[in-house]
C-alpha cells in the first residue's frame, strides 16, 4: 500500500466519519423535534397533526396505507393535495385490497406509490419453499413487508400510519408524533387517539373509500393467507395470524 493509498483511505474514512457524525446530529435533532411535537400535538386534531407534518417535511413526508380504508390518506390529501400514499403489495393481498388501492388511485387527490418485495411469490417459494407464511411468518413479513417498506421510505424523513391506541395493547402508547428508532424517521400517527366509532363517523361524513372486506367479517385486513374472519365477541385483530403466536408484522415494532 502506498502513502497515497493510505491518505486516500484515511481521507475516505474521515469523510465517512464526518458524514456519519452529521447523520447522528441530524437524527438527534429530528428525534427531539418529533418528541416535542408529540407532546405539543397530543390534543390536536388529526388534520392539524398532518398539517404540521406537511409544513415541516414537505415532499419528504408520506402516508402509508394498508388499504383497509383510506381515512388517513383522505385526511392527508386535505392537508396536502397530491400527497404520496405508499402501499405495500406483498403479492398475497385479497383482490378487494388491490381493488381499494386502484379506487383510491383513481378518485382521490393522492399519489399512490406501490412498493413490491425483491422477489415474487414464485421466486420466494423457489428459494424458501412454498407457504413460508405458514412455517415462518416472521421471515415472510420481513421479506415481503419490512424490507420493501424500509427501502421505499429512504427518500422520506417522516411517514404517517393509521395506528390507533385502541386497536391492541401493543399500540396503547402510540404517540401522535414520535421517533421511529429502527428507521430513523419521524413517525406520525394522526388518528392514534381515535376510536373505531370516530373512524366510522369520518368515513360516513366524508364518503371515504373502504375495503369491502370490512363489511364482510374482516375488521382488520392483512394478507389473505394470514387473515380470517373474526367471530362474534373477538378482538378486531383476532383474525390476523390466528393461532400463529404473532400479532404484528414488524412494520411497527
Ligand atoms: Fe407473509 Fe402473512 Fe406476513 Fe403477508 S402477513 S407478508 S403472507 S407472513
Amino acid at each position: 500500500r502506498t502513502d497515497t493509498d493510505t491518505e486516500k483511505q484515511t481521507g475516505t474514512e474521515k469523510r465517512t466519519g464526518s458524514e456519519s457524525d452529521r447523520d447522528s446530529d441530524r437524527d438527534a435533532e429530528l428525534k427531539a423535534l418529533a418528541e416535542r411535537a408529540g407532546r405539543e400535538l397530543e390534543d390536536a386534531s388529526a388534520l392539524e397533526i398532518l398539517q404540521w407534518a406537511v409544513q415541516t417535511f414537505g415532499k419528504q413526508f408520506c402516508v402509508t396505507s394498508s388499504m383497509e380504508d383510506a381515512v388517513v390518506a383522505h385526511l392527508a390529501s386535505r392537508a396536502n393535495p397530491g400527497v404520496d400514499v405508499v402501499f405495500l403489495d406483498t403479492g398475497y393481498h385479497f383482490p378487494e385490497t388491490i381493488g381499494t388501492r386502484d379506487a383510491v388511485e383513481a378518485v382521490m387527490d393522492v399519489n399512490v406509490i406501490t412498493l413490491t418485495p425483491r422477489q415474487t411469490v414464485a421466486e420466494q417459494d423457489a428459494e424458501y419453499g412454498p407457504k413460508l407464511h405458514d412455517r415462518d411468518p416472521d421471515l415472510c413479513c420481513a421479506l415481503r413487508k419490512v424490507a420493501p417498506l424500509e427501502q421505499g421510505l429512504t427518500k422520506y424523513r417522516a411517514w404517517a400510519t393509521g395506528l390507533r391506541r385502541d386497536e391492541s395493547p401493543t399500540r396503547a402508547n402510540t404517540p401522535v408524533v414520535g421517533w421511529d428508532e429502527k428507521r430513523r424517521k419521524v413517525k406520525v400517527s394522526p388518528i392514534a387517539r381515535w376510536t373505531q366509532d370516530d373512524v366510522d363517523a369520518y368515513v360516513s361524513e366524508h364518503g371515504v373509500l373502504t375495503n369491502p372486506l370490512l363489511m364482510d367479517g374482516y375488521p382488520s385486513v392483512g394478507c389473505a393467507p394470514c387473515t380470517r374472519r373474526v367471530l362474534e365477541g373477538e378482538d378486531a385483530r383476532a383474525g390476523r395470524w390466528a393461532g400463529r403466536n404473532k400479532t404484528e408484522c414488524g412494520l411497527h415494532g
